[in-house]
């Protein structure tokens, strides 16, 4: 016997083009996938949900977020990306124990459902044992979202032998839970390939790195770098200033890589990534604050390609797609006028709008996935991953342009509801209670630990830590 829930009268943002918004619609839900959406749906539901002056909108989809760091959040507010890796990857990626992995793993998970994100990439680059990737894989399951675990490289004492030209090959623990854990392409928790760049391995590594996760049967995940210069002018592999050429020219790029960051990519190698159908994933706030300089989205959309947003760093920024939405926006725009102010004018309109900043947090998200069947908008037939926001907010009233408000002006609080699959995670506004407790106390005594090794004491700020030696 199948489990029907309605919710009713909701204010729909679907993200489906065929479906469009509907003011006041209906959601016709039976176990965990969506089964009709429309205006005044008559059928029997045991479960209703009365969504009357709720935005109802898909799950928000982060495409590439370092989970593991959620118990050192906010340490780096002030870092630069070279303070950020010598730092949080120098000094504390070798004290990261399984249980700190789990526990800094459970809590970003759970932050990121609190604020209506479903779907969310696990970036894991702290495999420095198997239990490690258990220990991931673990808090995932545990926190209910729907995840695909990105098995990445160590980050442990030999964390730069991974990275300066390397010639370790991707660690083969990936392929123990390819067959085992995370065999299935279906469940709540899958699995991709996070690799290191072209730019920081040799040929021979990038191209056994491609090659296993094609094995796999794996989507990869990689930095796209930062173009020619960056990186503190540090190159060491194939791919040198063109780590995407590199992949094209082995014949390794196609469309089930997604490329993080970008930010300095020329246009020409920007082509390839649209021809190959691949993806890329944008930080805007990570990007902005550590000296990325601006986020590629303009040039990228100009080209064909839908970016999907991601967080990447709660050491620095803020866990919700909220903020990056708004950031993406306002990125774009100010780049876009500062543009015109140079000509001597002003823009007549916008090339990317509040409408496409959705799009890019969830249907290009889902895209970037692997999951554009499955999740990313209210359709028939995908899972029911769907967030509302709660009725009456100060902030959303009076309701005139509803994806308007979810892109520039709502937050994290307003978010009421959260289901992934059918399953309500979040209600009534909260999480369930000790779950989130837990994973609080967990994190705090994580943070103890890790502060300890590191011998560091909270409010000491960050300088003792900097290592001059880690360069890129
Ligand atoms: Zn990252």
């Amino acid at each position: 016997m199948s489990r029907r829930l309605l919710i009713t009268g909701g204010h729909l943002l679907t993200m489906d083009p065929a479906i469009g918004e509907i003011p006041v619609g209906d959601v016709l839900i039976e176990d965990d996938t969506i089964v009709e959406v429309g205006a005044g749906l008559e059928v029997d539901a045991a479960e209703r949900v009365d969504a009357t002056g709720q935005i109802v909108l898909p799950g928000l989809i982060d495409t590439h977020r370092h989970t593991w760091q959620t118990a050192l959040r906010g340490f780096g507010a002030d870092f630069t990306a070279q303070e950020y890796r010598s730092c949080i990857r120098g000094s504390f990626g070798m004290h990261m124990r399984p249980e700190d992995v789990y526990a800094s793993t459970l809590l970003g998970a759970l932050e990121a459902l609190d604020s209506g994100i479903t779907t969310m990439v696990d970036w894991a680059h702290i495999m420095n044992t198997p239990e490690h990737a258990d220990a991931s894989i673990d808090a995932l399951v545990d926190s209910g979202i729907r995840a695909v675990f990105g098995y990445g490289t160590p980050n442990d004492d030999e964390t730069m032998e991974w990275y300066q030209q390397s010639t370790r090959h991707h660690p083969p623990d990936a392929r123990r839970i390819r067959e085992g854990r995370l065999s299935s392409d279906d469940a709540l928790v899958t699995m991709a390939l996070a690799t290191r760049p072209p730019h920081i391995v040799t040929r021979e590594t990038m191209i056994n790195d491609w090659r296993l996760a094609d094995e796999l049967g794996l989507r990869v995940t990689t930095d796209g770098g930062l173009g020619g210069g960056s990186w503190n002018g540090v190159l060491w592999g194939p791919g040198g200033h063109e780590p995407i050429r590199a992949l094209a020219r082995e014949g390794l790029l196609n469309e089930r890589t997604t490329f993080v960051h970008c930010n300095n990519i020329p246009d020409d190698e920007l082509r390839l990534i649209a021809d190959a159908g691949a993806s890329i994933s944008i930080s805007p706030d990570s990007e902005l604050h550590v000296g990325h300089c601006f986020p590629v989205t303009g040039r990228a959309v100009s080209l064909g390609i839908r970016p999907s947003l991601s967080i990447d760093i709660v050491i620095q920024v803020a866990g919700d797609l909220f903020g990056a939405m708004r950031s993406i926006l306002v990125s774009d725009r100010g780049e876009v006028g500062a543009r015109h102010y140079a000509e001597g004018s002003g823009p007549a309109s916008w090339e990317i709008t509040t409408k496409d900043v959705l799009e890019f947090a969830t249907v290009a998200g889902a895209s970037a996935v692997g999951m554009a069947s499955r999740t990313g908008s209210i359709s028939p037939g995908k899972k029911a991953d769907l967030v509302l926001l709660a009725p009456g907010a100060l902030n959303l009233e009076p309701m005139n342009n509803a994806i308007g408000l979810v892109v520039l002006q709502a937050h994290p609080g307003n978010v009421e509801s959260v289901y992934v699959g059918g399953r309500a995670v979040k209600q009534n506004g909260s999480l369930a209670a000790p779950l989130r407790e837990r994973a609080i106390a967990l994190a705090r005594s994580s943070r103890d630990h890790l502060f300890a090794s590191a011998r560091l004491e909270p409010g000491w700020g960050y300088k003792p830590l900097l290592q001059p030696q880690w360069r890129w």
